[in-house]
């Protein structure tokens, strides 16, 4: 029988929930059924949220587990990575504007390599590797950060990180008193 609370939409985690901060272990073959259960759910809380990636620490899980959806014309893709690792960067960089669920309304330029490549398995376990670039290429980079409880402020300059980190707060703060 469904357990009630597998319907709720998963909470996600804000910064500076200390969960967020730690790095997540890798799935194992015994995870497999929690893996399955939560995937659909992660999915559902970005969809919600909205937003383009979601990684399992954001909400509590410490896993290497990334959904990420950039939907093709339009129409969902949902890509579930499990143990995904960038296996090859490019010299080349690229500068991109990334926010994150985790810290809601928050935005800064990022630079990271242009193209990357990335392996991962499937939920059923089937190996994949892409060679990615544009905002996929970033998406994946911002969301394995997470599994190494690195986030998007870690890449900019410590004044910038500060002042974002402050009006996150700030925000927070303004949204509890509502
Ligand atoms: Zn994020």
């Amino acid at each position: 029988m469904p357990d009630a609370a597998a319907t709720d939409t998963l909470p996600i985690l804000l910064v500076p929930d200390p969960r967020l901060r730690a790095k997540a272990r890798p799935v194992a073959a015994g995870d497999a059924d929690q893996v399955r259960a939560l995937a659909p759910r992660m999915l559902d809380a970005m969809y919600k949220a909205p937003g383009i990636g979601l990684a399992a620490p954001q909400v509590g899980a410490g896993l290497r587990l990334v959904v990420i959806d950039l939907q093709k014309e339009d129409k969902p893709a949902p890509m579930v990575l499990v143990n995904p690792e960038v296996v090859a960067a490019s010299e080349e960089l690229a500068a991109r504007e990334e926010g994150c669920l985790s810290l809601p309304g928050q935005y800064a330029e990022v630079t990271r390599p242009a193209r990357v490549k990335v392996r991962w398995q499937e939920l059923d376990g089937t190996r994949r590797e892409i060679e990615a670039d544009g905002l996929l290429a970033t998406c994946l980079q911002h969301e394995i950060d997470h599994l190494n409880g690195v986030l998007f402020v870690d890449h900019i300059s410590p004044l910038k990180r500060n002042m974002l980190l402050r009006k996150l707060a700030k925000d927070l703060k303004a949204k509890a008193r509502e």
